[in-house]
């Protein structure tokens, strides 16, 4: 019997597979297809998916087609410059660059080799779940290869990856809640030779015309993507073909500059899964949740997914949290999902909107309320915090955001925080100083909970991120998560010791 088994071997299973496999915890993967969908959907990624890639140590293998994202300039109904999402000047709060684009079937093969490395990690191909059983204490899959020949898999919990079409959603009998969004886009994905690459843009363009709303992202080298609305009496299938492709992205490049990688129409939904658990069974990644591509999230949002639950069943099975905790996956991912996913409609449908009045008055507004000038706003803003779940109680700043990762001194080098610490953290900032009790040294042995000062007599950083972090969160300590959420910011004994109870009550467990 496996410890898990992830069905689905996209990113979010793959990263699944991979977190699961890095902490030795016996690992099935299994998906129907023979190999990795070799064209690109995602494109863009962010500083936090960078960092679950550090973790699995192949920042070196993926550097040559990860790019940092240009800045996105958004032209209104009357080809006016009406806003601008940029990127954050450094230093950088995770150390990388906060919004990247990416070569997906290329990241999709180093991944998996990664994860074929890792000993306690099986992988199987060609092999699809047909059906399923829980018991009280594991889960049967049914499954069939490619030539119909059945087996059972059995492990301890299963975590479903297996896309928008999940079958073992559909078995669970899971219904999708619809966001509100549903619109036809034509994608096209152009690999753009020298003559091309000097007439289109420069920078990332959302035109925001009330005739054809259309995106174009400048992807890693030569690649660009245009995401175009397809407008009402036009045939999807015949703009999904090259032809078609060619009819609307003539606009922008003549047949000799560029070939096109692949086109594809699409409904572009926002949906989000009304159970993401069930008993042993986790859904994740797109089985969970779909949302049109506008800020380049849901591949990330899958991988959000992913960490969130690999520390939870790691904590699980170490005998250091009840399966309570796993219970908390749902309510923190459902929740930050929505709540982002509304965020990326209402790009959607200010890039979107059709009726010409509406579309000046909003390029109006845009611009008014930046004082008659564009001023950029750093793409990253838009993250939502973790609400409910596994958090301290308390009112407190920046609980449930992401933690900064510091290029900090270990030894004679520079690395990055993440390299040197990870696991839960109490991270003090210098001269506040705190005793844990009997009790709380007995807990903070059980789960390996770390105590780090920094500044003066502690950690050395090169660029202030986490003390800058903390003075502007208003903070003496931080208590933080392995997947780098905050769980707790404190100032004092007492606030210190209400979190570290309810850290206690989250893990629900005996010392
Ligand atoms: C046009 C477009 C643009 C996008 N742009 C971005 C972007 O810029 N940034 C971003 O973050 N995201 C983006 N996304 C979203 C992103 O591509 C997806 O969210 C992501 O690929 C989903 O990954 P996944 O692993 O959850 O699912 P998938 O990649 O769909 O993987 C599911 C896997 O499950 C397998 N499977 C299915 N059924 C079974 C079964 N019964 N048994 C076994 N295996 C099974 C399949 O073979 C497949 O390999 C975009 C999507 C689209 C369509």
């Amino acid at each position: 019997m496996h410890d898990v088994v992830v069905v689905g071997y996209g990113p979010t299973g793959a990263i699944a597979a991979g977190l699961l496999g890095l902490r030795g915890l016996s690992t099935c993967v299994i998906d129907s297809q023979a190999s990795i969908y070799d064209k690109p959907r995602a494109i863009a990624l962010d500083h936090e998916i960078m960092r679950v890639f550090q973790q699995l140590n192949i920042l070196e293998e993926i550097k040559d087609f990860v790019e940092p994202f240009t800045d996105s300039h958004f032209f209104g109904a009357q080809g006016d410059w009406i806003k601008c999402m940029s990127t954050v000047a450094p230093p950088y709060p995770q150390t990388f660059v906060p919004s990247l684009v990416f070569s997906q079937p290329l990241l999709e093969r180093v991944l998996r080799e990664r994860i074929e490395s890792i000993d306690c990690v099986s992988v199987e191909l060609e092999k699809k779940v047909v059906g399923l059983h829980q018991s009280t204490d594991h889960v049967t899959l049914q499954v069939q290869d490619n030539k119909g020949y059945p087996s059972n898999i059995d492990a301890k919990y299963v975590i479903a990856c297996d896309g928008a079409t999940s079958t073992i959603r559909g078995l669970l009998g899971i219904e999708l809640e619809d966001l509100g969004f549903d619109e036809p886009w034509l994608v096209i994905d152009v690999l753009v030779n020298e003559k091309g690459l000097k007439r289109i843009p420069k920078v990332s363009v959302q035109y925001c015309e009330p005739s054809r709303p259309s995106s174009y992202v400048m992807g890693p080298k030569n690649h660009r993507r245009w995401e175009i609305s397809i407008n009402e009496g036009e045939d999807p299938q015949y703009l999904a073909t090259e032809e078609g492709a060619w009819s609307l992205l003539s606009r922008w490049l003549e047949r000799d500059e560029a070939v096109i990688w692949r086109q594809a129409s699409y409904r572009f939904h926002a949906l989000v899964a009304k159970e993401w658990q069930s008993n042993r069974i986790f859904i994740a990644g797109d089985a969970a949740h779909q949302q049109p591509p506008f800020l380049g999230q849901g591949m990330c949002q899958g991988i959000r997914d992913a960490c969130n639950l690999v520390w939870k069943m790691d904590a699980v099975f170490k005998n250091q949290a009840s399966e309570k905790i796993l219970s908390t996956y749902a309510i923190e991912r459902k929740a930050h999902v929505t709540e982002l996913t509304q965020r990326i409609k209402s790009i959607g449908k200010l890039i979107g909107e059709r009726d010409p009045q509406k579309a000046m008055e909003r390029d109006r507004q845009l611009l008014e309320s930046c004082g008659g000038k564009v001023i950029p706003t750093p793409r990253q803003d838009v993250q939502p915090a973790i609400t409910g779940g596994c958090l301290s109680t308390d009112t407190c700043a920046a609980k449930g955001t992401l933690f900064p990762q510091a290029w900090i001194k270990d030894g004679e080098k520079w690395a990055r925080m993440d390299d040197v610490f990870s696991g839960w953290r109490v991270q003090y900032r210098s001269g506040f100083n705190f005793t844990l009790n009997p009790i709380q040294i007995e807990f903070e042995k059980k789960i390996s909970l770390k105590q780090l000062t920094w500044g003066e007599g502690g950690i050395e950083e090169k660029e202030n991120v986490v003390n800058d972090w903390m003075i502007r969160n208003g903070c003496k300590a931080v208590i933080v998560r392995p997947d780098h959420y905050v769980f707790a910011t404190c100032n004092d004994a007492s606030s210190m010791n209400r979190a570290l109870s309810d850290l206690m009550n989250q893990y629900n467990t005996n010392i």
